[in-house]
């Protein structure tokens, strides 16, 4: 499976640990009427608002999250057979196909009342060539009586069998423990609070007031504690409350001694920068006002972009912004800021004050984007209609599909689409627009990386 990542964000993507992997996904598989639709129910616990019923649009895949015992995965039904030229057994084979190429554990779900049929024959034998786990669940079992014919599909080479009763509940949840223990681990949420004050960076370049802020947010307090207090090192972060929270400003020891460095200062500047842009969860990127926006300013935006960081842009020196001014800093943002049109903006004043309050309320609209996440079901009744209104365009006289979707991951937002084919950064791009229209996202970057099936 190839795991392409939009291309813009791919280059110098700093700690993308917590992003890459998509969460797990398990595919169910099976003949219609078997109790596929009511063990997925079973399964995600019928937490999701149901997006079925999208009308005019046609489903034949639809995932949704799961969670047990803390284990995040996606549960993908496939839906029925499609009877066509192919036949049944072809039809069969394909949904198994698909399935072993989209997930990373399937589930066949067999009648127990009926047994193995030729289809089910069909179907293992396609399965028994998967490199990823197969789990069987003998549906139906209401009571014992039917375990006997659990036993019977031993003789699929799947594995154990797993009597179950999708419609009430009859071991669920063995079943479920056997899922997660099949499925990869994902990469767990961190703690949105991290264990205490969220952690802030402010970064820029030099003279554009980082310290004057600092020192205004600060001397405004009427107690500021230090992180590392009863040491005689330098602390190295300042928590400073604002707005009645606390918040940790990160790597701030050099910002308050105001030490100068005579040689190689840009590059001890611009470590330093990276330093405190990795520590922290959201970034206020500081810019000169009164100065046209410059190459500098630049290059800190992107780093900020790349380590998918929470951005805050805050404009400062507002007191020396005349009518003038403004006008030329509304066409340099136009040209220079296009690549983080969703950033959340601030006019500011650290010699005055003026607005430095306005700080705090943007602070926590970038972090509620960072953190938040899009339920499956929800993206996907969303995606569906998107892509039936505006489908990607053609490559190489092909139609990429995009099956379904998933949001992965947060901090930063990340989707992932698993399609047929490649989809253009344009396509991408437009869809990173309209999914921003209709949930949001301000102040956060979203990635959407793209999983072609083989
Ligand atoms: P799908 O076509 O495979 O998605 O199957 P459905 O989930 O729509 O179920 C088909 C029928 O089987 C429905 O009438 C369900 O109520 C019934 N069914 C599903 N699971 C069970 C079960 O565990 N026991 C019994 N007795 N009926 C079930
Ligand atoms: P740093 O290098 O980013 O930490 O910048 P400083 O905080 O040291 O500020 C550099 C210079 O800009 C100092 O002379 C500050 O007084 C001045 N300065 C900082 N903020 C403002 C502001 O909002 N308005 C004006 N007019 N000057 C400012």
């Amino acid at each position: 499976t190839e795991f392409a990542r939009l291309d813009e964000q791919a280059a110098g993507e700093g700690d993308g640990e917590e992003a890459a992997l998509p969460q797990p996904v398990l595919a169910v598989v099976g003949r219609p009427n078997v109790g596929k639709s009511t063990l997925v129910n079973r399964i995600i616990g019928r937490r999701e608002a149901v997006v079925q019923d999208v009308p005019g649009v046609t489903r034949d895949r639809v995932a949704y999250d799961a969670l047990w015992n803390g284990r995040r995965f996606t549960v993908v039904d496939t839906g029925g057979w499609e009877p066509g030229v192919t036949g049944l057994q072809g039809s069969v084979a394909a949904q198994a196909e698909y399935a072993m190429s989209t997930s990373d554990a399937v589930l066949l779900v067999v009648d127990a009342a009926v047994g193995a049929t030729a289809a089910e024959e069909a179907v293992a034998k396609v399965l028994r060539r998967s490199k990823k786990p197969v789990l069987l669940a003998a549906n139906k079992v209401d009571d014992d009586r039917l375990l006997a014919e659990t036993a019977s599909l031993w003789t699929l080479g799947l594995g154990e069998p797993r009597p179950v009763s999708a419609l009430h509940g009859r071991s669920s949840g063995d079943l479920l423990d056997a899922i997660v223990d099949a499925l990869p681990e994902a990469p767990k949420d961190r703690d949105p609070s991290g264990g205490g004050p969220r952690r802030v960076a402010l970064v820029g370049k030099p003279n554009v007031g980082k310290s004057s802020l600092l020192n205004k947010l600060t001397g405004e307090q009427r107690s500021v504690v230090d992180a590392v207090a009863g040491t005689t090192v330098d602390p190295v972060d300042s928590l400073v409350e604002l707005d009645g929270q606390p918040w940790r400003f990160v790597d701030t020891a050099g910002l308050r001694k105001r030490v100068q460095t005579a040689s190689g200062a840009e590059y001890y500047a611009s470590l330093r920068t990276r330093t405190a842009i990795d520590a922290a969860e959201v970034v206020v990127v500081l810019l000169d006002a009164s100065e046209p926006i410059s190459e500098q300013d630049l290059r800190v935006l992107t780093m900020v972009v790349d380590a998918g960081r929470a951005l805050v842009l805050a404009f400062n020196k507002w007191d020396l912004v005349d009518e003038d001014r403004r006008h030329q800093l509304d066409r340099e943002l136009d040209r220079g800021l296009v690549r983080v049109p969703w950033a959340e903006k601030v006019n500011i004043s650290a010699l005055t004050g003026r607005s430095v309050r306005k700080l705090a309320p943007v602070l926590r609209t970038a972090l509620a984007s960072w953190d938040q996440r899009v339920p499956t079901g929800q993206l996907n009744g969303w995606l569906a209609d998107l892509i039936a209104a505006t489908p990607p365009p053609v490559r190489g006289g092909k139609q990429p599909k995009v099956l379904f979707a998933t949001q992965a991951g947060i901090r930063p937002p990340t989707l992932v689409l698993f399609t047929t084919g490649f989809l253009e950064a344009g396509y991408r791009r437009f869809i990173e627009r309209k999914f921003r229209e209709r949930f949001g996202f301000e102040g956060s970057p979203v990635r959407i990386n793209v999983r072609v099936r083989e």
